[in-house]
């Protein structure tokens, strides 16, 4: 039996990130982008106004106030999108609008409501400093800067960086293919008439919707029978995958027989079992050269073990650089008892109190009973030498999914 740092070292260890594909910026969303971005162009590309107003030079306005107003010609319109053709002399003014390029000549911009127009002049009332309410190009980006760096994630305001530059497409890497096989005589397809005898295998949807929740696209090849030739049929189906995950038959029953096959000719197994709760007949090795995680069959555990060593596996090929989920400390609702030297994984609710959080655990924690997976926000995790952990103690809960952003917000 090996720790839970020590598996999660060896599985992490046999993934990299996988190679660039070329997507369009709306379709990189949440993904990491695995280049460099230069702007090709400067942002603005052109000095221009800010305001609507009157683009005019700032020394013609020195001394100007409502008692002491200024007139000047307007010598030229310029709407967003035009062409300024004229060079501003003394006390002239051109007429601008918000996003157009300034004309040659003037130096600031006059905003409409400090000025008053009358016929083919304008009047002012206020005197104007250099550089007012004009955006010079360059200010936002330079041409040659980098904007973006390989590693980084695409959020909408990089979609939106990326499309003032110009790039519709970028490269990004590529998500991994998840294959699940799910192995169990007493297991039915979802669709199968029901059978007394017989339980619908749920594990391929829980495992599958983790898998595409941390954006991997997840195989389902369906239900295995407890036997070497059909597992090895599904598994040989897959061997195009990135990453098999197995349900069921990695304990110590008579027909487990995952774990054989990872032991077969030309396959490898790195370890078998590992002392955490739920979880501990977790097996990690290959077949052929594609990693094998063999998941214990209990829904709870399956899910579990997905969260703690194949996640960050999954968002390491994706390119991620920040692989766990974020954990906080949160002050314990009740008394809870372990067995020392195993790592637990307990299903909790989380929530907010004051500044502080507190966490109590679901009522019922058998590793079959998925309910108690079900509203679930967090995990409590307690550490191998723990034994008795005393209600109003700190623990460190990892927050599952978008757990935070549920809970009551703290406002502003
Ligand atoms: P195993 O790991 O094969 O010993 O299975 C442990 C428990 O999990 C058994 O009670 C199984 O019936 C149950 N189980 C196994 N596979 C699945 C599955 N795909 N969906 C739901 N329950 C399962
Ligand atoms: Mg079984």
């Amino acid at each position: 039996m090996i720790s839970v740092e020590e598996a999660l070292k060896r599985i992490l260890d046999s993934f990299s990130p996988l190679g660039l594909e070329k997507v369009s910026i709306l379709d990189a969303l949440g993904r990491v982008i695995g280049e460099d971005i230069y702007a090709g162009r400067a942002l603005p590309p052109k000095d221009h106004s800010v305001m609507d107003g009157y683009a005019l030079r700032s020394v013609d306005t020195r001394g100007t106030s409502p008692e002491n107003p200024v007139i000047f010609d307007i010598v030229e319109d310029i709407p967003a999108g035009a062409i300024p053709k004229m060079r501003i002399q003394v006390g002239q003014a051109a007429r601008i609008m918000t996003g157009a390029p300034l004309p040659k000549g003037a130096d600031a911009v006059v905003r409409m409501e400090d000025a008053r127009k009358e016929g083919n002049r304008v009047v002012l009332f206020v005197e104007a400093r250099k550089g007012q309410n004009i955006r010079y190009a360059g200010e936002d980006v330079q041409a040659g800067e980098k904007v973006l760096s390989r590693g980084e994630i695409i959020r909408p305001a990089e979609v939106g960086m990326l499309a003032s530059l110009g790039r519709s497409f970028i490269l990004i890497h590529q998500r991994p293919l998840v294959a699940i096989v799910a192995t169990g005589d007493e297991l039915a397809g979802i669709d199968e008439p029901p059978s007394p005898w017989k339980i619908i295998g749920s594990n391929s949807y829980s495992l599958a919707a983790l898998v595409r929740e941390c954006g991997g696209i997840p195989i389902q090849t369906g239900i295995a029978k407890d036997r070497r030739e059909d597992l090895l049929a599904k598994f040989r189906a897959v061997m195009r995958a990135d990453i098999i995950l197995s349900s069921g038959g990695v304990s110590v029953g008579d027909y487990d027989l995952v774990k054989e096959i990872m032991k077969g000719p030309g396959n490898r197994m790195q370890f078998w079992q590992v002392a955490m709760k739920p979880g501990r007949p977790l097996a990690f090795g290959a077949l052929g050269d594609v990693p094998i995680v063999g998941l214990p069959g209990n829904p709870v555990s399956s899910m579990v073990c997905f969260e703690q060593l194949i996640r960050p596996a999954i968002l390491k090929m994706l390119g991620h650089e920040n692989l766990f989920r974020r954990t906080v400390r949160a002050r314990l609702g009740e008394d809870i008892t372990k067995k020392k030297g195993m790592r637990y994984f307990i299903r909790a609710r989380i929530r907010r109190d004051g500044e502080d959080y507190v966490v109590v655990t679901t009522d019922r924690q058998g590793s079959d009973i998925l309910k108690s997976m079900v509203r679930v926000n967090g995990l409590i995790i307690l550490p191998e030498e723990a034994t008795t952990v005393r209600k109003g103690s700190m623990v460190k809960v990892q927050l599952l999914d978008d757990a935070l952003e549920r809970m009551p917000s703290l406002g502003y």
